[in-house]
C-alpha cells in the first residue's frame, strides 16, 4: 500500500488508475463527468426543471421571490435560462440564518425529506452562523459525490486518512465531510480531534497536535486532511522531531488558498521525513456546496465531479455571465437538492471557470481554474478569510466597539511568523484601554466576545493609544489591518 502511489499525468494514466481500483472501475459507467458535453448538459437541464418546480412549491424564499420577480417556473427549461433569474446574495441567505432556504417537507416523498444533518457556514454576517440543512436524499447523493470526488483526487479505499479539522463548537463541513468521504469510499479514518474549547465548558475534550503527530507516525497514516496552514505547521513540528512520515502519499490541504510555493514547501518537508511522491490537493470548497471540488492534478482546476448536482456561472455584479475563462463572481445553482436549496447564489469568491474538456484527466464537467498566480478564488472585499474561516470584519469590529473600558482598538491579521508567508494566520487585537481598568478581566471579555462573533480567538495586547490611533496622521482610526502577503 505505502509508497506505491504515482500521480497519473494524462487521461490515459488517469483511466488506468481508475481501472486499478475495483470500486472506481465499477462506478465508472454512472460517472457523468466522463460523459459527453451534450449528455452532461441534458442531465443538468432535466434536473434544473425539476429543481425549479421544487423551489416554487416548497421553498419559502423562492416561491415568494418568483411571484415578486414575475417568474413563471415553466419558462426555465435549460441552464441557459438561468440568466433570466436574479442572483441570491450571501446577505439574503444569512438574513434569517438560512431558514427560508430550507424546503418544506414533501409528504409525497417523505423519505427523501427526512432531516439528516445540519452544518453551519464558517463565519457570519449577522453574528450568528447560518444553517445548511441536508435531508436523507442529500446525504445519499453526497455519498455518491464523495466517491466521485475521491476518485478525482486519487484517494483510495486502502488509504488511511487523518482528519485534522478541528472538532469545533459549531459543526462545519471540514470535520464532518471528512468523516463522510472516508466512509463513502471505505477508507480507514483517524482523528486529531483538536479544537477550541467551548466557552464555559468544564472538560478538556480535545487532544493536542502532538498526539496527532504520534498517531500519524504509529498508525502509518497515508492521507492528511485539514486546513492547509495547520497541516503545514504540523509537518514542521514533525520535522523538528525527526518523525517517520514515509507512508504519507496525499495531502488534502483545504479551507484556504494553498499556492504552489506552499505545496512545494510541504512536499519537501514531507520528503525529508521519508515520504516519496506526495500529491497535495487544494480542493476548493465552501459550506453551500457541502464539498470541496477536487483537483485531478495540482493546480489543474477544481472539478465539479457531479455536474448533475451543480451548475456554475461566473457573473458580473448584475448577474450577467462572463465568457469562459474570464474572472468574475462565482455563482452556483443547486440542481438536485431537498434540504437547503440555493439558486444563482453568489458565493463571495472571484474565480474563473471553464467548460472545456480537462486536458489532464479527460473529464467534461465544469472546472474552476486559476487566472492569476496559483490559487483559485480571491474573496470579494467585504468578507475576509482568516485561518480558513470566512469572517465579516464588521461583526468583529462590533464585538469590541461596545465594550466598556476600550477607548480605541485595532485588529491586525498577520502571519504567525512574518518571515514565513505560509505560516498560520493570527489575529492580534491591540487595545487602548481606560486607565484603572482590570486588564485581565477585559482581556477575557474581549476574547470571549470576538470568539462568539467570528469563531476565532484573538491575541489581546494592551498598547498606548498613540500606537493605534494618530489623529494627526489619519482622519479615522484604522480598525482592521491585514498584514498578510496579498495574492
Ligand atoms: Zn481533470
Amino acid at each position: 500500500m505505502s509508497n506505491k502511489f504515482k500521480v497519473p499525468k494524462n487521461p490515459a494514466e488517469v483511466m488506468a488508475w481508475i481501472n486499478s481500483v475495483p470500486m472506481y472501475k465499477q462506478d465508472q459507467p454512472l460517472d457523468l463527468s466522463f460523459k459527453s458535453k451534450d449528455e452532461i448538459r441534458a442531465a443538468q437541464d432535466a434536473n434544473l426543471v425539476k429543481q425549479i418546480q421544487r423551489l416554487e412549491k416548497f421553498s419559502p424564499f423562492y416561491r415568494t421571490k418568483f411571484k415578486e420577480w414575475g417568474l413563471d417556473a415553466r419558462t426555465i427549461k435549460t441552464v441557459d435560462d438561468l440568466e433570466k433569474i436574479p442572483t441570491t446574495s450571501k446577505e439574503d441567505y444569512m438574513k434569517d440564518r438560512g431558514e427560508s432556504f430550507k424546503l418544506d417537507m414533501d409528504f409525497d416523498n417523505i423519505m427523501e425529506y427526512i432531516l439528516y444533518e445540519i452544518t453551519y457556514t464558517t463565519g457570519t454576517t449577522t453574528g450568528l452562523p447560518t444553517r445548511f440543512y441536508n435531508t436523507t436524499y442529500d446525504m445519499f447523493m453526497q455519498s455518491w459525490m464523495f466517491r466521485t470526488g475521491c476518485k478525482i483526487g486519487y484517494l483510495e479505499p486502502t488509504d488511511h486518512v487523518m482528519n485534522l479539522f478541528p472538532f469545533h463548537f459549531i459543526p462545519h463541513i471540514g470535520y464532518y465531510k471528512t468523516q463522510h468521504f472516508a466512509a463513502a469510499t471505505g477508507m480507514t479514518l483517524s482523528y486529531g480531534f483538536t479544537g477550541a474549547q467551548l466557552p464555559g465548558f468544564p472538560y478538556n475534550i480535545h487532544r493536542p497536535m502532538q498526539q496527532a503527530i504520534e498517531d500519524i507516525e504509529q498508525k502509518k497514516v497515508t492521507v492528511l486532511c485539514g486546513i492547509g496552514s495547520y497541516i503545514r505547521r504540523l509537518i514542521m513540528v514533525a520535522e523538528e522531531q525527526g518523525r517517520d512520515f514515509s507512508h504519507i502519499e496525499k495531502v488534502q490541504a483545504l479551507g484556504e488558498a494553498v499556492p504552489k510555493g506552499m505545496r512545494d514547501d510541504m512536499r519537501k518537508r514531507l520528503q525529508k521525513l521519508g515520504a516519496k511522491e506526495v500529491y497535495i490537493s487544494n480542493a476548493f470548497g465552501f459550506t453551500e456546496s457541502q464539498t470541496a471540488f477536487q483537483e485531478c492534478q495540482e493546480l489543474g482546476g477544481a472539478h465539479q465531479g457531479v455536474p448533475q448536482m451543480y451548475y456554475f456561472e461566473v457573473v458580473d455584479e448584475k448577474g450577467k455571465r462572463k465568457p469562459d475563462g474570464e474572472a468574475g463572481l462565482l455563482c452556483i445553482t443547486h440542481l438536485d437538492r431537498r434540504g437547503t436549496c440555493l439558486l444563482r447564489y453568489l458565493v463571495g469568491d472571484i474565480v474563473a471557470i471553464t467548460d472545456k474538456q480537462c486536458p489532464h484527466c479527460g473529464r467534461n464537467d465544469q472546472r474552476i481554474v486559476t487566472t492569476v498566480g496559483s490559487t483559485y478564488g480571491t474573496r470579494t472585499k467585504e468578507l475576509m478569510k482568516v485561518k480558513g474561516t470566512l469572517i465579516n470584519p464588521e461583526i468583529m469590529r462590533d464585538a469590541v466597539a461596545n465594550t466598556s473600558g476600550v477607548i480605541e482598538y485595532q485588529f491586525v491579521v498577520a502571519k504567525e511568523n512574518k518571515d514565513d508567508p505560509y505560516s498560520m494566520d493570527v489575529i492580534r487585537l491591540l487595545v487602548g484601554a481606560d486607565k484603572g481598568v482590570d486588564q485581565g478581566k477585559l482581556e477575557i471579555e474581549l476574547k470571549d466576545k470576538v470568539k462568539k462573533a467570528v469563531e476565532l480567538t484573538p491575541r489581546v495586547e494592551f498598547v498606548q493609544l498613540s500606537e493605534i490611533f494618530n489623529p494627526g496622521a489619519t482622519l479615522k482610526a484604522t480598525r482592521i489591518v491585514d498584514q498578510r502577503p496579498q495574492g
